[in-house]
């Protein structure tokens, strides 16, 4: 059933103000924001601005085309993307950025498994303090993009012995398979200036270069080291090369 006649002429308006159309090689992507966003963090509210981003096949000029596809779509079985952005990161010459891969696990429940969790809140809270910044939330890249349920598999490997490395290559999948090229799309569209990155993982820094990103500088982010984590973070730097330092981060 078509939703197209329910939409008015000021809905349409409305939205299309707010939906910016990236062309990429061979598809387009939809990006929708700014959308005020307050956010509590470390009991104080800070201020974002919050885009997500749809991912097409279609090359659709006519936005209403892609309204009407929505409703059959079954967004909610694929996660989007999005990014939370701070303070004038269009113009501002310094701006701290943070791509953060997506954790079920360490995100939403607080798990101890790994750093993700501690690392979320850490860089929302590096990027509020800088002033400038954005903080991507990757939602395709589960478990270094082998998915949730494939994670969880992995997870009875590693409490049988096998490392995290060890416990994908097991279940066949590539240590690494993530791919930053659509949200490097997206922080073209919203800043042509170079970043800082926060990141340990140097892999990642080459990776994002090889996408296209333009990068002033790497900073550091420390994770949250505890008895649950040592061997994941042991493993990010023995085997995933990894920079060690105090304590060592979840990228
Ligand atoms: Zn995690």
């Amino acid at each position: 059933m078509s939703m197209t006649q329910s939409l008015n002429p000021k809905v349409m308006m409305f939205l299309k103000e707010k939906v910016k159309l990236i062309k990429t090689n061979n598809k387009v992507i939809y990006l929708v924001g700014p959308i005020k966003l307050p956010v509590s963090l470390f009991e104080e509210t800070v201020q974002f601005q919050w885009y997500c981003w749809l991912n097409c096949k279609e090359v659709a000029e006519n936005f209403e085309r892609i309204i009407d596809k929505l409703s059959s779509a079954n967004l909610a079985e694929i996660q989007q993307s999005s990014v939370l952005i701070h303070g004038d990161f269009e113009s501002a010459d310094d701006a701290l950025i943070r791509m953060h891969s997506i954790c079920h696990t360490g995100d939403i429940f607080g798990s101890k498994r790994c750093d993700c969790g501690f690392q979320l809140k850490t860089a929302m809270k590096e990027i509020a303090k800088h002033g400038t910044g954005a903080l991507f939330y990757l939602a395709n890249h589960e478990g270094r993009g082998i998915g949730l349920f494939s994670k969880a598999l992995a997870y009875i490997l590693q409490e049988n012995g096998f490392d995290t490395v060890d416990a994908n290559l097991k279940l066949g999948f590539v240590d690494d398979s993530r791919n930053y090229s659509d949200a490097i799309y997206v922080l073209k569209e919203l800043r042509t200036k170079p970043v800082k990155v926060m990141t340990n993982n140097p892999k990642k820094l080459e990776a994002l270069k090889q996408a296209g990103m333009n990068i002033a500088e790497r900073v550091e982010l420390w994770g949250d080291v505890s008895e649950y984590n040592q061997n994941y973070l042991k493993t990010k730097i023995t085997r995933s090369g990894h920079l060690e330092g105090e304590g060592c981060c979840n990228d």
